[in-house]
């Protein structure tokens, strides 16, 4: 075993041009080691590149899992983030916060069934759980991606992510509401025998600023069979008990 320096300091010198006995020579170790250490280099750096250059479902025609795009793309909508780091390489985080456990896990699915060649990894704030991925093709994935705010600008789907939001409509509204909704309570006052009385249902909302999410979740529900309406500007009430019903086989409590 030779010291990293010295297998730095060999590779250094290939890089400049000096052949494998002249390095071998000057680094004071066999020529052999010094070709085993430039070809294995090499060999790792052409599995790199074959990696990244057959990750995108978009750029090289690798297969989608349309399921978990679907869910991914909800949660997108609902609170994802893309951010551009060092060498056009993108983040993609999704925050979840600490209440759900279940859903840092089913993001972190999401994710890696989407991109399986980037892994997911985790970072804890306070109150929540990042969960994110880098590659250099989630804006082609999610072609929304822009500066600002989602709901200063326009959300519109791509054909291909119409395809599928149309073909999933139950996962894209499980990624909806597991971001940006809520199933709770819903107290309400009625008056029984001249005395007000006061009944629980569970209803789901989901509260988002952007007219444009707004319009994909009730277009996805209208898909589902799931009555809805517009109770605010900017929220969605999915509150009749069958309604609240059919919206449970794909949704549920958040865990
Ligand atoms: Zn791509």
């Amino acid at each position: 075993m030779h010291p990293r320096e010295t297998v730095d300091r060999a590779l250094r010198l290939s890089g400049l041009g000096y052949s494998d006995r002249q390095v071998a020579a000057l680094c004071g170790v066999t020529t052999g080691a010094v070709r085993k250490w430039r070809t294995g280099l090499r060999r790792v750096k052409e599995d790199e590149d074959r990696r990244l250059n057959s990750s995108c479902p978009r750029c090289h025609g690798r297969p989608l899992d349309e399921r978990a795009y679907a869910y991914l793309l909800g949660l997108y909508l609902g609170d994802g983030h893309i951010a551009l780091g060092p060498r056009q390489v993108y983040r993609l985080s999704l925050y979840c916060g600490d209440t759900w456990p279940g859903l840092i896990e089913a993001a972190a699915q999401a994710l890696s069934g989407v991109m399986p060649t980037s892994s997911v990894s985790r970072r804890r704030h306070t109150g929540c759980t990042e969960v994110k991925s880098y590659s250099k093709h989630w804006p082609c994935l999610f072609p929304q991606h822009g500066p600002g705010k989602k709901h200063e600008r326009a959300i519109v789907l791509a054909d291909w992510q119409e395809a599928i939001a149309a073909e999933h409509p139950g996962p894209l509204v499980r990624g909806l509401m597991h971001s940006d909704g809520y199933r709770g309570a819903n107290r309400v006052r009625r008056p029984v025998g001249g005395e007000d009385k006061w009944y629980e249902y569970p209803r789901y909302l989901f509260k988002n600023e952007s007219a444009d999410i707004l319009r994909l979740c009730g277009d996805a529900l209208d898909r589902l069979g799931v009555d809805w309406r517009r109770n605010k500007r900017n929220e969605i009430s999915v509150a009749r008990r069958a309604a609240v019903a059919r919206l449970d086989e794909f949704v549920g409590p958040k865990y």
